[in-house]
């Protein structure tokens, strides 16, 4: 059967932020294709996830060129999605691509020169059956090509019509600084900062880069925000067979030492002393700071969202309930 968008989508609890100074709004929670929707996955499967995001009000889908497996592959399995069944909504949805790790072999399939972004670019388009992304990321920063080099790169990206708005992604603080500034003095102010932020890696709030994005009138949007899965009730009873470590994902067993699971077990306490799972209490945890814009999940079923979206009933920590997490941690 056609799909048809759920017409209550916009009225079902989801909550929308302002990213950064800008006119665009990302839902609380958005949905990342990193992994589970390659074509190791089932198309059918994945179509009923993203239909179901939707359903729920998230409207910010985040991609990069070499998502799969194979690399590529999470943009072919997005393109098909979007021909058959979601193109009469592609002006509610909020779509990102990335560049700059390894995607085809030589040496401009990888890093940040030009030639690989515009290349990239192209690329991701042609899969995702688009015309334009909505914004697109330098995925890392490259020690090795002018940062100068990127950035004019990205603003062209932008002048051809290609993307909407651009971001980055894991630059260190110094170089995002330059980032911010050459791209606002070219007009094409970075719309966001993309980071690992989640309970286990606070880095964003302990390096400035939270802080640094909010000064420069760019949003923060959180990727990993439950640590690829730790963070959940999933390893809580040892590696089910079809979990992210089990699978082959980037998340390897070693992940697993007894120390993080001693604070996985005692963070699932004080969650469920709120009356909520661990998952839901690490999504809420990151979105109680109104300068995280949004948080980017993946999801390998469609029950992982719905969990997920529970988060967004309680948003709000007590000193104590901080206190006793800090502890954990810190442990
Ligand atoms: P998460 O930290 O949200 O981990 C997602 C995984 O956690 C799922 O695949 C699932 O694992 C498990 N999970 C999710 N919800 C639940 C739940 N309610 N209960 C139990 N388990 C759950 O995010 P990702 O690491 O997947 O990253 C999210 C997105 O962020 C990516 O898709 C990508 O868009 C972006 N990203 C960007 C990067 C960058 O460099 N800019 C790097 C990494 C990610 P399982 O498969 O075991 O079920």
């Amino acid at each position: 059967p056609v799909y048809s968008a759920a017409p209550d989508r916009y009225h079902g609890g989801m909550k929308y932020r302002r990213a950064g100074k800008s006119g665009i709004l990302l839902p609380e929670i958005s949905l990342g294709l990193w992994h589970n929707f390659g074509d190791v996955d089932t198309l059918s499967g994945s179509k009923e996830k993203i239909h179901h995001a939707f359903d729920k009000g998230i409207t910010y889908i985040d991609l990069a060129n070499n998502y799969g497996p194979s690399y590529g592959s999470a943009e072919e399995t997005f393109g098909q999605i979007m021909k058959k069944s979601m193109a009469p909504y592609r002006d509610e949805l909020f779509i990102s691509t990335k560049a700059g790790h390894d995607m085809w072999e030589g040496p401009y399939g990888i890093w940040n020169s030009r030639k690989h972004l515009m290349a990239s670019i192209d690329q991701s388009l042609k899969r995702m059956n688009l015309e334009y992304v909505d914004i697109f990321y330098s995925h890392r920063y490259d020690p090795e090509t002018p940062l100068e080099e990127t950035l004019q790169a990205l603003v062209d990206i932008v002048r051809q019509g290609k993307a909407l708005y651009v971001g980055i992604s894991k630059y260190p603080k110094e170089a995002a600084e330059i980032a911010y500034r050459y791209l606002a003095d070219n007009h094409v102010p970075c719309l966001l900062y993309q980071g690992r932020y989640n309970l286990f890696n606070r880095e964003p709030e302990e390096e400035g880069i939270l802080d640094q994005a909010s000064k420069h009138g760019s949003g923060f949007v959180a990727f990993s925000p439950l640590a690829q899965g730790l963070l959940t009730g999933r390893y809580l009873d040892g590696i089910p067979d079809d979990s992210r470590i089990a699978r082959g994902g980037h998340l390897k067993k070693e992940a697993l030492t007894e120390d993080v699971l001693r604070k996985i077990r005692d963070l699932n306490e004080i969650a469920a002393r709120r009356g909520q799972t661990l998952a839901e209490m690490s999504l809420a945890w990151l979105l109680k700071d109104e300068k995280v814009a949004s948080v980017i999940i993946g999801a390998s079923s469609v029950k992982q969202i719905d969990d997920n979206l529970k988060s967004l009933d309680n948003t709000s920590f007590c000193d104590e309930e901080i206190c006793l997490i800090n502890n954990v941690l810190s442990r």
